[in-house]
C-alpha cells in the first residue's frame, strides 16, 4: 500500500470544514494512518514547499512569501492516508491547485473558487483547502519531514480484504 501527505491549510480549518473534507477520503477507502494538528513556522514551510516542493523557484519570491504567510495564518491538520495508488488517488480529489479551474467534485472545486490573480492582489496565498502530495517521490519526503516514524500506526482495516491478499471477512 501507499502512503501520502495531506495538510488540511488554515483557511479549512478555520472553515469547519475538515471534518465533511476527510469523510470524502474515508468513503473512498483511504486509511487515516497518522495524524496532528500544529503550527509550523516559516523554517518547516520553507522545507515543505522549496526544499521538496521547489515553489519558490517555480514561481518566484513574492508567490512564494505570500503561501508561506498564510499557511502560518492558524493551525493545521496533517495527516498520513494510506491506500491503494494513494498519492494519485488524492491528488485526482483534491483538484486543480487553483480552484477556479478544479473541476465540480474534488475538494478544490466544492470549497473553493478564488484565481491565482485575485489572491496575488491582495498578497495572499491561493486559499485551495488542502496540501496533497504531488507524486510518490514528493510524498515520502513530505511524510519524513512531517511525521516521526513513531507517529504513523500499524493496523488492518476491515475493507482491506477487498484489496490485500491473504486477508479474510
Ligand atoms: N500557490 C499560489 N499561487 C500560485 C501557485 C501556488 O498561491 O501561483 C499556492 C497554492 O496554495 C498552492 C501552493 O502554493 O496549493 C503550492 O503550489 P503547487 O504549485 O505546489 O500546487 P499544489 O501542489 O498545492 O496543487
Ligand atoms: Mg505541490
Amino acid at each position: 500500500m501507499e502512503k501520502t501527505l495531506i495538510v488540511f491549510k488554515p483557511d479549512a480549518v478555520q472553515r469547519g470544514i475538515v471534518g465533511e473534507v476527510l469523510t470524502r477520503f474515508e468513503r473512498a477507502g483511504l486509511k487515516i494512518v497518522g495524524t496532528k494538528m500544529l503550527q509550523p513556522d516559516y523554517d518547516h514551510f520553507y522545507q515543505h514547499y522549496e526544499g521538496i516542493g521547489t515553489l519558490k523557484s517555480r514561481k518566484g519570491d513574492e508567490i512564494f512569501e505570500s503561501q508561506l504567510a498564510s499557511m502560518q495564518e492558524g493551525p493545521v491538520i496533517a495527516m498520513v492516508l494510506e491506500g491503494v495508488e494513494a498519492v494519485e488517488t488524492v491528488r485526482k480529489m483534491v483538484g486543480d491547485t487553483e480552484p477556479k479551474k478544479a473541476a465540480p467534485g474534488t475538494i478544490r472545486g466544492d470549497y473553493a473558487h478564488v484565481t491565482y490573480g485575485q489572491a496575488a492582489s491582495i498578497g495572499r496565498g491561493v486559499a485551495n483547502i488542502i496540501h496533497a502530495s504531488a507524486d510518490s517521490d514528493e510524498a515520502q519526503k513530505e511524510i519524513n519531514h512531517w511525521f516521526s516514524d513513531s507517529e504513523l500506526h500499524d493496523y488492518s482495516a476491515v475493507h482491506e480484504k477487498f484489496t490485500q491478499p491473504g486477508k479474510k471477512a
